[in-house]
């Protein structure tokens, strides 16, 4: 009886490995993310999509055509709780190279947060300074974010309802400090197979610990919610939503700026 509950597992551990990969190497492909001699930084926090990219990146680079290197790098922004502990001992046991930069930003947030300023926009400004800083120091000309598709849907519908702009966001762009370039390798992978992913490996996914733990973007909450119930009527939703975002027709928009009269 377990050896057949075991042996479920491994076959349905192998299929979600080899689905995360082959969508993944898609996007890679289709964006021509990475090229031989690149350094890419994997961004990673500790929750599920980071940990999940960094393992579909590493056995992606084992089997490349092409030499390049990834570097893992946790930003630590001093929660006192925070277990480091338990990131650094799955690093050390995991094989591929890795930094964890040691930061002051619990103490800026501390300090600096303004009462009616949002601590997630002023946390994750203050973690894309350093992480940019980090993949300088560390020759990197790519950093890996653990986005995935329903990041995207979420923001494409978010832009439209509260914002009032067409917009997603992009598996491969200039970083805002011009020196690198911004990979989404996971933009094709669905939120709930990176979650079984991350349950089925075991991977230690650590809270961040922060004041703002438990509290989310009440907007981002909203669009997952709709998706999920939508989904109940047409399964195909998530998959439709990225043909739409890679299949964009300006003739049937309203951008003057688009249009060719
Ligand atoms: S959830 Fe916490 S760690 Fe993440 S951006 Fe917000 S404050 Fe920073």
């Amino acid at each position: 009886m377990q050896q057949e509950e075991d042996k479920k597992r491994k076959q349905a551990k192998d299929k979600l490995f080899r689905r995360i990969k082959r969508q993944v190497g898609r996007a890679i492909g289709d964006f021509n993310m990475i090229e031989e001699g690149d350094r890419v930084m994997v961004a990673l926090s500790g929750g599920k999509d980071s940990w999940t990219l960094l393992h579909i990146l590493h056995a992606l680079k084992k089997r490349a055509p092409i030499d390049y290197d990834i570097v893992a790098v946790h930003v630590d922004a001093g929660f006192p709780d925070f277990r480091r502990d338990l990131l650094q001992k799955y690093l050390l046991d995991f094989g591929a190279p890795w930094h964890i930069e040691t930061t002051e930003i619990n103490g800026i947030i501390e300090q600096k947060l303004r009462p009616d300023s949002s601590i997630c926009a002023f946390c994750s400004r203050l973690r894309r300074g350093v992480l940019y800083s980090v993949a300088d120091r560390l020759d990197c000309n790519k950093v890996a974010l653990g986005h995935h598709l329903d990041d995207a849907i979420e923001t494409l519908l978010m832009n439209q309802f509260f914002v009032g702009r067409l917009a997603a966001m992009s598996p491969k762009m200039l970083a805002d400090n011009g020196n690198q370039t911004i990979l989404r390798p996971m933009a094709y992978v669905e939120e709930t197979d990176i979650a079984e992913f991350a349950e089925l490996f075991e991977l230690p996914v650590l809270s961040c610990e922060c004041p703002a733990e438990g509290q989310f973007d009440k907007n981002r909450q909203a669009m997952k919610q709709m998706i999920k119930d939508l989904a109940v009527d047409i399964p195909e939703i998530r998959r439709s939503m990225l043909r739409a975002m890679r299949n964009v027709q300006p003739r049937y928009l309203m951008d003057n700026g688009l249009q060719s009269f």
